[in-house]
């Protein structure tokens, strides 16, 4: 048999990436869009929530109990944590940390959403004699704790896969593609058990329940950028690590399967997703020199999405923090932001 590249044939058609490109140019031209006018934008929204939870497979019927069980808090300056789970659904139960401040009456609340790495211990900042603690301290990643320390109640959920949820050694891959067989999709189970976590917060004595934000760097970006979408009770966002279009960061970055959602491309781009907080305050935050996004792309549909605050009379409700750095949180910017606005 002759071998082909003894021939004269343009390898290029051999390329699954080329044919990915060309599918995808053909969706371009509706990815462009985002609707003109306050009316259009506000039924539009509505329509694809809608949309969007059919994709990500459909949410639970009915909420059932929480079932909040508590460990005795450990005392630290201004405020305790509180090792706590609860139950998302029957038969799955999430754990986290709970911080609660010391002082008396309702306080505003963060849920604090992890990345990818040991779950809620990063967002924590616990065990810091771990292998593991120079990244946290690295990517500014204990932001529950910072949370905690400026007075907030915080909140910081095991996403599926992650910390305690990891121990059955099964990973975002393989959870997204049994949720795939299903009809479901690994993002929708875990924007779930954010719903529910904002149940859990909403129930608590010491919780203003108008008064939550959400905030999540990476992964928690993501998972942030759908509770946020999806879930109104988000009063304040801060989206840090994932923003730029489906294209740069999921088809020619390659990222983690966690994060794909079948059929999205037919409804919306990523953009136009995050844009669902609006008008809500939304800070996205983009490090310079984060390998996972493009720098360019970042800011291009950054002015679309402002486009989108400034028609809807809200300009100063959303910002693009375009800090000096690569894939971490920014601190300089995030807790003012939710400070400001919450
Ligand atoms: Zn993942």
């Amino acid at each position: 048999m002759q071998r082909t590249d003894t021939l004269n044939i343009d390898p290029t058609c051999f390329s699954t990436r080329e044919y990915v490109n060309h599918r995808y140019a053909e969706l371009a031209p509706h990815l462009e869009r985002f609707p003109d006018g306050i009316e259009d934008w506000r039924s539009h929204a509505a329509r694809l929530r809608v949309e969007l939870t059919k994709l990500l497979g459909g949410f639970p019927a009915r909420r059932g109990l929480l079932n909040l069980r508590m460990e005795e808090p450990e005392r630290f300056d201004g405020y305790t944590r509180r090792y706590v789970v609860f139950d998302s659904e029957p038969g799955v139960s999430v754990p986290a940390y709970l911080y609660l401040p010391d002082a008396p009456g309702m306080h505003r609340a963060v849920l604090a959403l992890h990345g990818h790495g040991r779950g809620k211990d990063d967002v924590a900042g616990v065990s810091e004699n771990e292998p593991s603690w120079p990244n946290v301290a690295e990517h500014q990643y204990d932001y529950a704790r910072r949370f905690a320390e400026r007075g907030y109640v915080v909140l910081a959920p095991d996403a599926r896969c992650f910390g305690e949820r990891g121990r059955d050694g099964m990973d975002c891959g393989w959870a997204f593609k049994a949720a795939l067989l299903m009809g479901q999709t690994l993002v929708g189970w875990r924007v779930w058990d954010a719903f529910r976590a904002l149940d859990l917060l909403q129930s608590l004595p010491e919780v203003d329940p108008n008064r939550i934000a959400c905030v999540g760097l990476s992964w928690g970006g993501t998972h942030t950028l759908y509770t946020a979408a999806l879930d109104r009770r988000v009063k304040v966002a801060v989206v840090s690590g994932y923003f730029s279009t489906f294209k740069d960061v999921l088809i020619d970055k390659n990222s983690c399967a966690c994060q794909y959602i079948p059929g999205i491309l037919k409804l919306a781009d990523l953009p136009e997703l995050i844009a669902l907080a609006a008008p809500r305050p939304l800070l996205i935050q983009n490090g310079t020199d984060d390998p996972l996004y493009t720098l360019e792309v970042v800011k291009a549909q950054f002015a679309r999405v402002k486009r989108l605050y400034e028609r809807l009379g809200a300009p100063e409700k959303v910002d693009l923090d375009l800090f000096e750095g690569g894939h971490r949180w920014n601190g300089a910017k995030a807790y003012e932001w939710v400070d400001r606005w919450l």
